[in-house]
């Protein structure tokens, strides 16, 4: 459906490329994974045609949302043979983006007129699986996905078809061989572990454990915690901690020499920069000499991304956290458009991200896009390549974008034809980025941006009443 004429809170780039062919193709695609992104990946692609089969190791759909007070056996999560959990949440955790922003583009995260829900603009996790529950159940994803089915094998063979193998919960043997014309990876990556390296860490007396496996602060009750990291889930978990703990240092990359700086509103945590080495009898050393006795290091370091099932004889890698090589951190050139990742991209706001990528791939598999050669897409990995390395961007960074993020979503966007980044969106991301520095303790419960809200729920306006739309402009 079109949007309104009169609508004027969405910029629409009216279509930069034109349908490559008058014949709509339909293939048969695997997704694996039926978080956000495979949901609305699914969605996309049977709006262009598709035959799809979304694979989900879990029982219900949600993926990182799915809160369990489960964690794994070993918590630093070193040991490959560990049971693992998926879901890193926590138990406080509230969403780090307003409600507002965090949505589908065509499916507003409204807050519900149901005491059964949580109101706030900021709200609890337990929402967030709600809303994409009602997603599914609005586009009626559930059918097309298949619960409690891990995908164990995904490899190519002869004529670029692929041979994905899965295997159903509790079931023994071989396991189940599908053939698919493609395949969409939406496995997410907030579930292996990256650990800081300390030396000395083997001989640390005490407990240490990575953020992955952090539910609730009881276990830290009059502790002495040093907690290593400052990104948004490091800086929940220290005010967590701080509640019950004796002491929380958090060490971070991030910190000059501003040694023993005591956090504002606490008398019980400070700020170092990183741990320097740790010894046998407990001490945590930081870089600037200073030092602690403490019971536990909890590393909230981030995680890795993990494809266990792929086997695409060497033509996609993972080093130092860059999955490579990925033409616009999405296509492989070389096995386009059969293979391709939804989700990758960190620092972002997700699901409009998801959604865009989700669109393109579809368009592409249905021959109504067209990407360029594999030797123009392998030209511009290498181009971001050369200028993430001539700007001293860590590799590691690769799918990191923060800013540069609306960029992106605009030049997907004109690929398929439809609508940009909202304009409110952006200042909400940005207002956000000025509020969380101003108020660290309380961007979530006091903001100014309330013209922005208000310029939300203008445009979500055409969604409630006139139903739910795809805002592509060459559908
Ligand atoms: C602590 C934390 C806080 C966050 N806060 C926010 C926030 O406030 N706002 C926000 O927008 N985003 C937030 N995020 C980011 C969040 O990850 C994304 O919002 C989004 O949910 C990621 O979706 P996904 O589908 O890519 O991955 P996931 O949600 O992880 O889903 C992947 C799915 O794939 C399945 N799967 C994996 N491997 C297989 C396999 N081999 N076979 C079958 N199924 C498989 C999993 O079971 C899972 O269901 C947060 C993330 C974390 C970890």
């Amino acid at each position: 459906m079109p949007i309104p004429a009169e609508s004027t809170a969405i910029t629409i780039q009216r279509l930069s490329i034109a349908p490559v062919s008058n014949s709509v193709i339909s293939r048969h695609v695997a997704v694996i994974g039926a978080g956000a992104a495979g949901l609305v990946t699914a969605r996309e692609l049977r709006r262009k045609g598709h035959s799809v089969v979304v694979y989900e190791r879990g029982d219900q759909v949600g993926g990182t949302w799915v809160y369990t007070a489960m964690v794994e056996s070993d918590c630093l999560g070193l040991d490959p043979t560990r049971t693992k959990v998926h879901s890193s949440l926590y138990g406080s955790l509230r969403t780090n983006l307003p409600r507002e922003a965090m949505g589908f583009s065509d499916y507003p995260f409204f807050s519900r007129d149901d005491p059964d829900r949580d109101p706030r603009r900021f709200p609890g996790h337990r929402e967030v699986l709600m809303y994409l529950k009602d997603f599914a159940r609005k586009f009626r994803i559930g059918e097309l996905v298949r619960f409690e089915t891990e995908v164990v094998r995904v490899r190519l063979m002869e004529g670029s078809k692929w041979n994905v193998k899965s295997r159903k919960r509790d079931e023994d043997g071989a396991g189940f061989d599908e053939i698919f014309d493609a395949v969409v990876v939406c496995n997410g990556h907030h579930t292996e572990p990256r650990i800081a390296l300390i030396p000395g860490m083997n001989e640390w007396p005490g407990k240490q454990m990575h953020s992955h496996n952090y539910r609730d602060p009881e276990p830290f009750r009059d502790q002495v915690v040093v907690l290593i990291g400052s990104s948004a889930s490091a800086v929940d978990i220290s005010r967590d901690i701080a509640g019950v703990a004796k002491e929380v240092h958090i060490a971070a990359r991030t910190v000059g020499d501003e040694t023993f700086k005591k956090q504002p509103g606490y008398d019980n945590m400070w700020l170092h920069p990183m741990i320097g080495s740790v010894s046998g009898d407990g001490t945590v050393y930081f870089q600037d000499g200073s030092f602690v006795l403490a019971d536990v290091i909890l590393h909230c370091t981030g995680y890795k991304y993990d494809f266990p099932f792929l086997e695409t004889n060497g033509v996609v890698t993972v080093d130092d956290n860059r999955v490579e090589p990925l033409y616009k951190h999405v296509f492989p050139p070389a096995l386009a458009p059969w293979l391709s990742f939804v989700g990758l991209t960190w620092k972002v706001i997700p699901f409009p991200m998801f959604e865009l990528q989700s669109k393109w791939i579809a368009g592409v598999l249905s021959n109504q896009l067209m990407l360029p050669s594999q030797e123009e897409m392998m030209e511009d990995v290498e181009t971001l390549y050369s200028s993430l390395e001539a700007a001293g961007t860590p590799k590691r960074y690769t799918h990191r974008m923060d800013i540069s993020q609306f960029e992106y979503n605009s030049w997907l966007a004109a690929q398929c034809g439809c609508p940009g980044n909202e304009e409110w969106r952006v200042q909400m991301y940005r207002a956000l980025g000025r509020n969380k520095l101003a108020r660290p303790e309380a961007y979530r419960d006091e903001w100014e941006d309330h013209h922005l809200i208000s310029q939300a729920h203008e445009d979500f306006i055409k969604y409630t009443s006139n139903g739910v739309s795809d805002k592509c402009v060459s559908e």
